[in-house]
């Protein structure tokens, strides 16, 4: 509990004096409602609701409609003997400059005597926000905390109201969510600059979401963006109006999409994560849309393929996008026909994929003997040789593949700066051997900067010899 300072009780107690309207009354009632279940034996229904019975293939624990009161419940044994739920519903209000959240949790529980519910809806906890920055958290003595979990106490009356600091432990502190009750919003937004928002549509429209979050981001500098889009009846993208922006603008730059697309938008209710989709592959499919959320190179990809075909063959999703992005990119390295269908939507990914790369592969590879070629040219005035050893420059890829697997390095990696010219690699060997691997020896500036036997290990002394004698008589002569 913390101290509640003059003005928040001041607040709390302006509250205090608020009933109730009728309109939340009938809010609730229509949750109550929406809790009820059907029971079920053998091929008979009973409707919790409305008490009629009918027949039915439904299976247990999964929605179905009942044919007399039209709702969908989920379908319950007709033995179940404990079931209750628990849903916060929040009643908007204000008191002077604040706005409140009063937060009522209904609580519904099934009375298997008489096959219905019994309800109880008790408030615990009230937020006063506005759009600036303000947020108090106070809570009746009628709620406890254990674990993290906020409980209720139905049957406790309330006696006073604490205030609550916001703490990693009482996580919900941070953002209360519930349904918001439509019906009062209209009348109490009247005068205040909100009066056009239309906020009331939006509630009852969405999912539980954070209000007072939505009033400090969006409604205090970009309430006219939020009408807009609450008319347009974008509902999860008013959720969000701060991102459009408040300046004129039309529908494409607002939307990144032509305006045709609206139809497709408002019938889907579409959210910010398929509109950001929506606005790279530029396809209207929300299966579509949904199927690609979370990607990341769906901008990279819009240049390059068209978004319906490629997931249609399987190719478009979060996790193979890397994979295609990659096969993609080999194909335009190889120099294919990219309108070409059957490069573009390969039938079997992964083994297109593979062959792809190892293609570019062996390109790189006669890239850069090429280069080391004409590299072994310049530098093979350097050989060097005695009675036991002898050293010469790399002069291909393979040469340096096959040094790296006898000696177990890394020289391998080299190659590219080889083929560069930013280092020289030679090989030292033995006159009576010179197929094995002894010695790779790493040249810049021709230093030797590094030198290795096999396993990385440092060549002996009477190797070193050689190689000091090398660079006395032949590198640094260069
Ligand atoms: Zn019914």
């Amino acid at each position: 509990m913390a101290y509640m300072n003059k003005q928040l009780q001041h607040y709390v107690e302006l509250s205090d004096t608020h009933s109730v309207p009728t309109s939340f009354e009938k809010f609730i009632n229509k949750h109550k409602a929406i809790e009820n279940i059907i029971l079920k034996k053998g091929q008979t229904c009973y409707c919790t609701h409305c008490s009629h019975e009918f027949t039915s293939n439904a299976k247990i624990n999964k929605e179905t409609r009942c044919p007399y009161c039209k709702y969908k419940y989920l379908v319950r044994r007709f033995t179940l003997k404990n079931y209750e739920t628990k849903k916060d519903l929040i009643l908007l209000d204000k008191v002077e400059d604040k706005f409140i959240l009063r937060v009522f949790e209904l609580y519904s529980k099934y009375n298997p005597q008489f096959k219905d519910f019994d309800y109880s809806c008790t408030e615990y906890r009230r937020v006063f926000f506005d759009d600036n920055s303000y947020n108090q958290v106070v809570e009746g003595d009628n709620v406890f905390h254990t674990m993290g979990l906020s409980v209720v106490w139905h049957f406790k009356k309330r006696s006073c109201w604490k205030k609550k600091e916001w703490s990693w432990y009482y996580r919900s502190y941070g953002d209360t969510i519930g349904y918001i009750c439509p019906y009062n919003i209209k009348q109490l937004l009247k005068g205040t600059k909100y009066q056009y928002t239309q906020l009331w549509k939006l509630v009852s429209r969405i999912e539980p979401f954070n209000l007072v979050e939505l009033f400090q981001k969006c409604l205090n500098d970009y309430s006219n963006t939020f009408e807009l889009l609450v008319k347009a009846k974008l509902y999860h993208l008013a959720l969000v109006s701060n991102r459009f922006g408040s300046t004129k603008k039309s529908f494409e730059e607002r939307f990144g999409v032509p305006k045709s697309f609206l139809p497709f938008m408002q019938k889907h209710n579409i959210t910010y994560d398929e509109l950001d989709v929506l606005r790279c592959c530029k396809t209207p499919n929300i299966r579509l849309l949904r199927a690609l959320k979370g990607c990341h190179n769906l901008l990279w990809l819009s240049y390059r393929i068209d978004f319906l075909m490629a997931w249609r063959c399987g190719l478009l999703s979060q996790r193979t996008e890397h994979e295609y992005k990659d096969y993609l990119t080999f194909a335009i390295q190889l120099g294919y026909d990219m309108k070409d269908k059957t490069i573009l939507y390969p039938s079997n990914l992964r083994q297109a994929h593979d062959k792809l790369e190892n293609l570019v592969e062996i390109c790189r590879n006669e890239a850069n003997s090429r280069l080391l070629k004409e590299r072994y040219e310049q530098l093979k005035h350097n050989i060097y040789k005695t009675k036991k050893f002898i050293i010469y420059p790399a002069s291909s890829s393979d040469e340096l593949i096959n040094e790296s697997f006898q000696q177990c390095n890394c020289t391998k990696s080299y190659i590219e700066k080889a083929a560069l010219s930013e280092c020289d690699l030679y090989f030292m060997r033995l006159v009576s051997n010179p197929t094995k691997s002894l010695v790779t020896v790493e040249v810049r500036n021709n230093q030797v900067v590094q030198a290795k036997i096999k396993h990385n290990q440092e060549p002996t002394k009477e190797q070193w010899r050689f190689l000091n004698s090398w660079s006395k008589n032949i590198l640094i002569k260069n």
